[in-house]
């Protein structure tokens, strides 16, 4: 197992905030996430980080950081229909839906360019433009740091949600995911639920393919989103809130136009970028601390943001959303520290 100490972590997240971790492990093989845990005592408080990509660190982290950084895409079946995978935690998600399409195995192509390693996919169920990964995992492998064992859970043992599962929720800091097996399809068809690509695939004079469609995902996300090896960010950060039936009702009352999802259990979904960007921060920067001027519901680090100025920032919207909308936006990202 390859170890570093007192090491920046400026590059191994996205928010590229400069703070510093104790020790660093590189975990590169299950034999390394096994001795991490028969060693594990000497290394606590302990991170697993995949590609930082959802996480805000607020100060120095006074503790180890396991970097997964396995490698490996292994065919486990292959028939005319179907071909199943299974992928190491360490490898890059986006590389791999760049291998599948390639390859013209249909499923994940709407989530291209979602940063982060593939070990990260199921944690908050990844989904963009009408798709979901939980919809194309057949299990998650790994070990439990308590005992060491191996467990393999199948999809329905996942709890998958909206941007949710066990790995979210009772098993966070518990469970090392090694490796994750998915089914993809080999007959063409397109999930083209989301308006915005069925728009792009309609005015395209590209004809339809795994490609076309992976590339129109890249434009879309482009223009909302900012590059990362440009801009430090952690993606959408805040969760859009649940509230109920008539709270929604009351609020369309003084804002007609405010987006609202009804969701399978009766309760609606509100969209929290609208929220902010109603309540006034969009594009709004303070010292180098900013909400996206493209999207609210993006906060962004122009260059030596600290944590703790992201948290007073954050905090000053939360406070904002809620005595303009009587609504408590909670964050998405894993804030650390
Ligand atoms: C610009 C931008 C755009 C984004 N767009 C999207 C999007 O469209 N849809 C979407 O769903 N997300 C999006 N995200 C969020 C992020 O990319 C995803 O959540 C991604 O899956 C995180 O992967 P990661 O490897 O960077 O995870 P990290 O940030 O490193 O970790 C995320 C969580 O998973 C845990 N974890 C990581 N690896 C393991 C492992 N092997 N075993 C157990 N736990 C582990 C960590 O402890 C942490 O709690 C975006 C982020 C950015 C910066």
């Amino acid at each position: 197992m390859k170890i570093s100490h007192n090491i920046s972590l400026k590059n191994h997240h996205t928010f590229r905030i400069d703070c510093k971790a104790v020790t660093l492990l590189f975990i590169e093989s299950k034999e390394d996430i096994l001795c991490f845990i028969e060693k594990k005592n000497d290394y606590t408080p302990f991170y697993i980080l995949g590609g930082g990509s959802n996480v805000l660190f607020t100060s120095d982290f006074q503790g180890t950081i396991l970097l997964m950084r396995s490698k490996g895409i292994e065919i486990q079946e292959d028939t005319e229909d179907e071909i199943v995978f299974n992928v190491a935690a360490g490898e890059s998600w986006g590389d791999f839906v760049d291998y599948c399409v390639q390859r013209n195995y249909y499923g994940i192509e709407n989530l291209a360019a979602i940063p982060g390693l593939v070990g990260s996919s199921p944690v908050q169920n990844i989904g963009a433009y009408g798709m979901e990964v939980k919809d194309t995992i057949i299990s998650v492998e790994g070990y439990s740091i308590g005992t060491g064992e191996k467990r393999v859970f199948s999809n329905q043992d996942c709890e998958f949600g909206y941007r949710s599962s066990i790995f979210k929720n009772e098993l966070k800091g518990q469970f090392i995911i090694s490796s994750v097996t998915f089914r993809l399809s080999k007959k063409e068809k397109y999930n083209l639920t989301y308006a915005g690509l069925r728009e792009m695939a309609e005015k395209s004079l590209e004809p339809l393919s795994l490609t076309a469609v992976s590339k129109m995902v890249v434009s879309l996300r482009n223009d909302k989103l900012p590059d990362i090896r440009v801009i430090g960010s952690a993606g959408s950060f805040f969760k859009n809130p649940v509230v109920s039936d008539e709270m929604a009702r009351l609020l369309r009352e003084k804002h007609p136009d405010l987006v609202v999802f009804p969701l399978d259990n009766g309760a609606m979904k509100l969209a929290a970028g609208q929220l902010i960007e109603k309540a006034g921060w969009k594009g709004r920067r303070e010292g180098d601390v900013g909400v996206y001027h493209h999207q609210a519901l993006v906060l962004v680090n122009y260059g030596k943001a600290t944590g703790s100025e992201i948290v007073r920032f954050y905090q000053k919207i939360i406070a904002d959303v809620v005595l303009k909308f009587g609504i408590r936006l909670e964050p998405e990202v894993n804030i650390i520290g």
